[in-house]
């Protein structure tokens, strides 16, 4: 036996921050790391403990700022972490719509759980390969595990498979090239794909980057709970196919991003198979809503769709830079994006899962690890009860909302999300649109809640509260209902109601 020869570790031993005479080491040593180190957890944690005490949003008014932060040219030398932890801390984060805040209703609100910030420390301070099975099987093999709980979730069959992408986006795009490849094939160009008028304006993206071009996309109208209108869809498949053209795939909603409506996954579906399409559902928004076991009928249809689209940055309340595609029949996700290459190991075997074989990357984060940690730490069924918490939360808040004088409830929660606007006697559609946002700017003035409107097709303007945010608790839903009661009752009174 030989005895090893000794590695030589190359190590910095500056124990404040890169070794100072030695321009071309990169290293940092141990203490520089800890103290480095803790001075970001410390900023983190202050962070997160005073969340609360923050305005819901910030000023975004930023443009002065963002001139003086412009710099056109990188840094030729170092500064210590203080100098720029501070100002970000302190000048930068601030001036921002405050989305891990219990008072942000807007949109469709993001999460940001700590274990995931604690993971992605671990897996980039690890830095391990996981675009590919072989170079790091264990790491994968939590991120197949990840996937794995996921098409539990939504009721998937063990043949399915799927992908951790940065969000839903991305997600539709794989799903939308999936259909092709398995409906289209040489018929690109015929290729009609449906979706309806509310649906989230990434699917068109997605769409046209996956060479559907938008004489080929049909906006389905919605019936007056802001669903597609499954009988105009039919008709619409009906007469692509009687203009020459090849019908292929359908993206419904599991909740849409104006008023949270979820279509009719069933009828959809059934109508995808008899007329040989795929039938993808964006559950950005809402799929993760199918954890919960009494809110499934809710969804119900979501686990006979061809594949999801999910985002565990929203419903599942991790980080932003997180989202995931299912698909029921994995081996389609497989045939739509496998490749090899000669300089790359063999890709695994069936039974292991190989993140580059599913979807478009090769080297990529290990995002796995950020949906892993929190759910081993925290367990399913903690997600599970602050999900259902939300739903309860919306459904108290609308009905409150919707007693109020003047509130008329356009759209009360199928999940989490509801929408109305202002009325009166005599009020015409522009006036109704004027109150309402009105209503929503003061609410907003008060900064204890962040609430965002939309503007349907028909210039319905409309207020909506979306509570997805874990830290959304009752005492926050209570201050933005006062909010909303008192600012609908100045908002009347001025107009002599
Ligand atoms: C957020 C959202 C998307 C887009 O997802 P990203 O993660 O922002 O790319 C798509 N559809 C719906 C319904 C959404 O709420």
């Amino acid at each position: 036996m030989t005895t090893p020869r000794p590695r030589p570790t190359g190590a910095s031993t500056s124990p404040v921050g890169p070794d100072p005479d030695d321009l071309a080491d990169l290293e940092l040593s141990p203490e520089a790391m800890t103290t480095m180190g803790r001075a970001v957890l410390d900023r983190v944690v202050e962070h997160i403990a005073t969340i609360g005490d923050l305005p819901a949003h910030g000023d975004v008014h930023a443009e002065a700022l963002c001139r003086q932060l412009a710099e056109p040219r990188p840094p030729a030398t170092g500064v210590p972490l203080d100098d720029v932890l501070a100002p970000y801390c302190d000048e930068w984060v601030g001036r921002s719509f405050t989305t891990p805040s219990p008072g942000y209703l807007a949109f469709i609100p993001g999460g940001g759980v700590f274990p995931s910030a604690l993971a992605d420390l671990l897996a980039d301070g690890t830095n391990r390969y996981t675009g590919v099975w072989r170079a790091a099987p264990a790491l994968v093999q939590l991120e197949a595990n990840v996937l794995a709980w996921f098409a539990h979730w939504m009721g998937y069959p063990d043949e399915a498979r799927g992908l951790l992408t940065s969000g839903g986006s991305l997600a539709s795009l794989s799903a939308i090239v999936c259909a092709r490849e398995k409906l289209l094939g040489p018929r690109l160009r015929e290729g009609v794909l449906y979706t309806s008028t509310q649906t989230h304006h990434s699917v068109a993206k997605s769409a046209r980057m996956a060479g559907i071009l938008s004489d080929r996309l049909r906006a389905v109208p919605v019936d007056a709970d802001f669903r597609m209108d499954v009988a105009a869809l039919r008709d619409a498949i009906a007469r692509d196919r009687a203009a020459g053209l090849a019908p292929f795939c359908v993206v419904s909603s599991a909740g849409t991003t104006n008023t949270g409506a979820v279509d009719d996954l069933d009828a959809i579906t059934e109508l995808c198979a008899a007329e040989g399409l795929w039938h993808h559902c964006d559950g950005a928004y809402g799929a993760f809503f199918h954890i919960v076991p009494e809110l499934r009928p809710l969804l119900a249809g979501l686990s006979r769709c061809d594949s999801i689209t999910l985002d565990p940055h929203k419903g599942l309340f991790l980080p932003y830079g997180t989202g995931a595609l299912l698909v029921r029949e994995g081996r389609d996700l497989r045939a739509a994006h496998a490749e090899t290459a000669a300089y790359l190991p063999d890709p695994a075997v069936e039974e292991f899962y190989d993140p580059h074989q599913y979807g478009p990357e090769l080297s990529r984060d290990f995002r796995g690890l950020r949906v892993w940690l929190p759910l081993k730490l925290f367990g399913a069924e903690r997600f599970e009860a602050a999900l259902r918490e939300k739903r309860e939360l919306a459904l108290a808040a609308a009905e409150r909302v919707a007693a109020l004088p003047g509130v008329v409830l356009d759209a009360p929660p199928q999940l989490s999300l509801f929408a109305w606007h202002l009325t009166w006697p005599g009020a015409t559609l522009a006036d109704e649109n004027a109150a309402t946002k009105e209503m929503l700017d003061r609410v907003n003035a008060e900064k204890r809640v962040f609430l965002t409107g939309c503007t349907l097709s028909d210039g319905r303007y409309l207020a909506r509260v979306c509570i997805l945010c874990f830290r959304t608790r009752a005492e926050h839903v209570e201050a933005g209902v006062e909010d909303i009661e008192t600012a609908t009752r100045e908002v009347l009174a001025a107009r002599g109601v």
